[in-house]
C-alpha cells in the first residue's frame, strides 16, 4: 500500500499514476476507480438516479453522494465490492433481504463476481429519500 503525499489516497503500487487532487464529480470518480469497478459504479449509479430522480448527486466524504437536504445514500468503490452506504436504520430493515450479502452497520458489499440486485437497490434507496430527503 502507497499513500499519496500529495492527495492522501491509497495505491497498490507505489508512485502509481492518478489524478492527484480533488474529486468533484461523480464522471472523474468513476473514471478514476480500477477497470473492474467501472460497470458496477456505472450500473449502480443508473439505478439510483432512476429510483430517486429529485435527489442531488454529489461528492461528499469522497464518494458518489445522493443529496437533498441532507445525505441520503453514498456509494464507493472497493477492491473486490463496491460499498453502498444507506445508513444504520436501513441494513435493520431490510436485514432479511440482505441475508445473501455482507452487511455491517450501515454498509452493504456487493461483490464484483454477483449482478447488482437492482431492484433491491431501488427499493433501499427510495426507503433511504423518503425518510431522509428533507
Ligand atoms: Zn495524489
Amino acid at each position: 500500500m502507497w499513500k499519496c503525499p500529495k492527495c492522501g489516497r491509497n495505491f497498490s503500487r507505489e508512485g502509481q499514476g492518478h489524478y492527484c487532487g480533488k474529486i468533484e464529480t461523480v464522471d472523474q470518480y468513476i473514471r478514476e476507480q480500477a477497470e473492474e469497478a467501472k460497470p458496477y459504479l456505472i450500473e449502480i449509479r443508473r439505478m439510483i438516479r432512476e429510483a430517486i430522480p429529485e435527489a442531488q448527486e454529489k461528492i461528499s466524504w469522497s464518494m458518489p453522494t445522493y443529496w437533498k437536504g441532507r445525505n441520503i445514500v453514498h456509494f464507493a468503490a472497493s477492491k473486490k465490492h463496491l460499498g453502498l452506504y444507506p445508513g444504520d436504520e436501513a441494513t435493520t430493515v431490510f436485514a432479511g433481504k440482505l441475508a445473501d450479502y455482507d452487511v455491517s452497520k450501515g454498509t452493504i458489499r456487493l461483490p464484483y463476481n454477483k449482478p447488482l440486485p437492482g431492484e433491491l437497490i431501488a427499493e433501499i434507496v427510495t426507503w433511504c429519500y423518503r425518510r431522509y430527503a428533507k
